[in-house]
């Protein structure tokens, strides 16, 4: 059915200009591979995998049956008390993938649950062990952890948090980021410069002392606020001041994981291991809502006390462990090995970063950067109009080019699907520069 403009007013659209949007809607009606179909009849190309969500492309065959099988065997059942046998599969093969000695996760819907479920954990974690007064919290600047109230107060992007400044939880504090416009510009992958900005968490250990921090968390590769890979060597530092003080260390890894990096979980590409990842996104392929929360064994444990007949952690979601979500992400997680997912996703980077890169020098582009399949175009804004130009470049290309481009104020971003072919590349960035040259 077409959508008509009737249609278009009750939906009031995350994240988005919805007057701008529904003067000219951009509706898509069906998906396929790497193609859209939007209401207009055209196929247009999809460069950022959904968002960040649908690496194996949309549809895919295998996920579509798992869903349709599972939706007709056992559509629902609680997961309180109870559990679907998806649900303790779908665990199974999860924590299998996961770094070693973190055998245990818990189910959310999404990544703001996951980051807040993991931010929960921390300081109960600490709590059972006796430690209680360990209740502060550490983000990082730039940081974007979702948008419910633990992971909006530990993120760090000011349009997301200005609006509700005043009513962020107490307790938490943020270093700094890693991005030096001056010298780590231009830079292919992870910068030589900026490993030291992981010991501005000593600052806050030196301000709050070690004893009442609970938790820091970060992205292993900063993903929303334009893509700021770690600077060489500054993980394993944060890792190192994490331990000899006792804090935990949270990957959020809502987009880092399932292969964006080229691994299952961006801690083995980095080879850092935290105490807690984050999931959520291509946990399913994007194809029904679902996060997980991984934990070390030691936190798991550490809960496992008292009563049996006592319930060890007060939290929890009527959709955790939803089975048909399962069922998806079961399917996803088998679809990863069987299809060599990872190699071909690492074997496209070289491409990749190379057709970024082409663009250092173009007329409106102040940096590039990239790791994995991340990566980010930064233009310079238009005096006195932040954002406008992205919003052209978004707009144009989706038009002129059948091309679907995020960006992020001025900042392109693309996350290509994880089975590009190398073409796929290629065509994504010649769109890409035909409207850059053709905009003001
Ligand atoms: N954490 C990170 C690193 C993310 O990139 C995102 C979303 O992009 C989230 C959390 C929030 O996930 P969701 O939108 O599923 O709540």
């Amino acid at each position: 059915m077409a959508t008509t403009q009737q249609h278009i007013e009750a939906y009031w659209m995350p994240f988005t200009a919805n007057r701008d949007f529904k003067k000219k809607p951009r509706i898509i009606t069906g998906a396929a591979g790497h193609y859209y179909t939007t209401a207009d009849g055209r196929k247009v190309y999809d460069s950022f995998s959904g968002l960040w969500t649908s690496g194996l492309g949309h549809c895919h065959p295998k996920i579509v049956a798992a869903v349709q099988a599972q939706v007709a065997r056992l559509d629902y059942c609680m997961g309180f008390q109870a559990g679907s046998d998806v649900a303790f599969r779908l665990a199974d093969k999860l924590v299998a993938m996961a770094p070693a000695g973190m055998g245990h996760c818990f189910f959310t819907n999404s990544g703001s649950e996951s980051v807040d479920s993991a931010l929960k954990m921390a300081l109960a974690y600490h709590r059972v062990r006796g430690d209680a007064n360990r209740t502060r919290l550490i983000g990082r600047e730039r940081g974007y952890h979702g948008v419910n109230f633990g992971g909006l107060s530990v993120g760090g992007i000011a349009g997301n948090r200005k609006m509700f400044s005043a009513s962020m939880i107490p307790g938490v504090d943020h270093i700094r980021h890693t991005y030096d416009l001056k010298h780590s510009s231009f830079v292919r992958g992870q910068p030589t410069w900026g490993a030291h900005l992981a010991e501005d968490l000593e600052r806050l250990v030196a301000l709050h002392d070690a004893s009442n921090i609970a938790a820091c968390i970060v992205e292993p590769v900063a993903g929303s606020t334009g893509i700021l890979p770690p600077p060489a060597g500054y993980l394993e530092r944060l890792r190192e001041i994490c331990t000899r003080h006792g804090i935990l260390l949270i990957f959020d890894e809502v987009i880092t994981a399932f292969g964006r990096i080229g691994e299952a979980f961006g801690a083995q590409r980095l080879g850092v291991t935290p105490d807690i990842i984050t999931t959520a996104k291509g946990l399913t392929n994007g194809v029904i809502p679902m996060g997980a929360v991984i934990v070390r064994d030691e936190i798991h444990d550490a809960f496992m006390q008292g009563p049996e007949h006592a319930i060890e952690l007060f939290h929890g979601y009527t959709y955790s462990g939803h089975p048909v979500a399962a069922a998806a992400g079961l399917a996803a997680l088998e679809i990863y090995p069987e299809e060599g997912i990872f190699e071909q996703a690492r074997s496209l980077e070289g491409r990749f970063e190379q057709a970024l890169h082409s663009f250092a020098g173009h007329k409106h582009v102040i940096d590039v950067r990239n790791f994995g399949l991340m990566g980010a175009i930064e233009m310079a804004p238009r005096d006195g109009a932040p954002g406008q130009r992205g919003m052209e470049t978004h707009k144009t290309c989706f038009w002129d080019e059948d091309l679907v481009v995020r960006h992020g104020m001025d900042t392109l971003q693309f996350s290509p699907f994880l089975n590009s072919r190398p073409e796929d590349i290629d065509m994504t960035f010649e769109k890409v520069r035909r409207v850059l040259d053709r905009i003001d």
